[in-house]
């Protein structure tokens, strides 16, 4: 696969946090309810942490209670590519960056959350960055 943004790990390595390195170049996840946006009320448009891509906005965001930002859609459906996870013995839907190829978090459907989609876009917050409307 090839993004229109691509750097050497090492680049990356030097470019993010640890805990930001970990996340979006190593697909891992942060601990529920420590990440700073997960409880957000922010209006403003969350980009990716590593590339800056503008990827959900602050009017599909809802409360999950699951310990991670979460949203109904993304800010238009190619900002994000989703890729079938089998680890950890469960069928998940990865959610990466289209542009650079970070790992955002994962997607699940028909969980019965009153969302026009009834999907929840569950996003690492440490793979975004809040932009706030002015
Ligand atoms: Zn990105």
């Amino acid at each position: 696969m090839s993004y229109e943004i691509e750097k050497t790990e090492a680049e990356w390595r030097a470019q993010l946090s640890p805990e930001e390195y970990h996340v979006l170049r190593e697909a891992g996840t942060e601990r529920p309810f420590t990440g700073e946006y997960t409880d957000s009320k922010t209006v403003g448009v969350y980009g990716c942490r590593a590339c800056g891509a503008e990827l959900f906005s602050s009017e599909t965001k809802f409360d999950s209670h699951c310990g991670w930002p979460s949203y109904y859609a993304p800010l238009a459906g190619d900002r994000v590519q989703y890729i079938e996870d089998t680890s950890l013995g469960m069928r998940r839907v990865e959610v990466r960056c289209a542009r650079c190829g970070g790992h955002l978090g994962h997607v699940f459907e028909g969980e019965g959350y009153g969302t026009p989609t009834d999907q929840r876009y569950c996003i690492n917050s440490v793979s975004l960055t809040l932009k706030p409307a002015e």
